[in-house]
């Protein structure tokens, strides 16, 4: 089968791989759509060894384990192919989402899905399951996004936000958008944005966001100070990961706020920790997914996260599909079309 594989930073071939084999557990999926995650571009600028990456992704099932009798072939599905060891404390407890070896799409024994075909587990991973069929008629490319709004679900629900609490979401891009989407489908009343790029500040004004910040002409801590006569943030989520908005995370949120780390951070971030200490804060985070969630708030179309794929590109221009991804100042979600 072909297959992107990365070699080194920004470099990626379409080469023939051999196909993968099923697993007693597992499905073999002939990949429709896989997107492109924000932390699939750390590695692409900075791998350094050999891999195929892909874990937004759905498409048809062509084989099953012999140990899976609820899936078949022919399912249409949306999976992450995450693997637990099965043997470490937090497995042996079921909670193996906390896995401490949990093996992520890209490991050397476990490909992801910018591939013609994936082996993927079929797992209970806390209390999602790794593979899940989409309900008629939920398209391919939504199947692709049920990740990413799972993710953004998984931290809202950690998080505990109530409908009139007043959240911050620093950093409006895939998983900021999806944010707003599942705040605005569970009718929460306050909810500021603040970003960097016009595309994703015009889809926050358009998704409801009732405060829509650009970061890159204000200053996001007075007007959320004004927004909330002075107390600040219930719960702020962090979703950019750079230094500079962690710090404005802290101090726009209230005392004995949240905040909820989303964003992955490239570089070590250094602060005072006695601002949490004073302001009674709560630091989360977040690496959880909630796959149930997320299918019945696309399936009964409370959220649309069509209008979030910005850009389409064929399997063949995969490496164009990550160059648009990391540098087109539109660029929310771009989709590699498999097949
Ligand atoms: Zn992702
Ligand atoms: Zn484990």
């Amino acid at each position: 089968m072909k297959a992107a594989v990365f070699h080194g930073p920004r470099d990626i071939r379409i080469e023939d791989v051999p196909d993968p084999e099923v697993q007693p557990d597992g499905i073999i999926m002939k990949v429709r759509d896989c997107g492109i995650c924000g932390s699939d571009l750390h590695p692409y600028k900075l791998a350094s060894k050999k891999m195929i990456l892909g874990h937004e992704c759905s498409g048809d099932i062509v084989a099953v384990g012999s140990n899976v009798s609820h899936l078949y072939e022919g399912d249409r599905v949306a999976a992450i192919g995450i693997r637990p060891c099965r043997e470490c404390y937090w497995c042996r407890r079921g909670q193996t989402q906390n896995c401490v070896t949990l093996q992520w799409p890209g490991s050397p024994v476990l490909p992801g899905a910018f591939a013609e075909y994936a082996s993927i587990p079929c797992l209970r991973v806390g209390s999602f399951d790794t593979v899940v069929k989409l309900p008629e008629p939920m398209s391919y490319e939504q199947g692709a996004t049920v990740e990413p709004l799972s993710i953004a679900l998984f931290s809202i629900t950690s998080a505990g936000i109530q409908t009139q609490d007043t959240v911050v979401i620093i950093g409006a891009g895939m998983i900021g958008l999806c944010a707003l989407l599942v705040l605005k489908a569970m009718g929460a009343s306050r909810v500021i944005v603040s970003g960097r790029r016009s595309k994703r500040l015009q889809l926050a004004r358009d998704n409801g966001a009732d405060v829509v910040v650009d970061a890159a002409q204000e200053d996001l801590v007075p007007i959320v100070r004004e927004v909330t006569s002075g107390a600040g943030a219930d719960v702020v989520l962090e979703c950019a990961g750079v230094p500079a908005t962690y710090e404005q995370a802290i101090r726009v949120t209230r005392k004995h706020g949240k905040v909820v780390l989303i964003g992955i951070f490239e570089e070590s971030i250094t602060w005072n920790p006695n601002v949490a200490v004073a302001q009674n804060l709560t630091l989360l985070g977040c690496l959880g997914e909630d796959f149930p969630g997320a299918l019945d708030l696309l399936s009964t179309s409370r959220a649309d996260t069509d209008q979030l794929i910005t850009h389409r590109v064929p399997f063949d221009l995969t490496r164009d599909g990550f160059e648009t991804q990391l540098t087109a100042d539109d660029a929310i979600k771009v989709m590699v079309k498999i097949a």
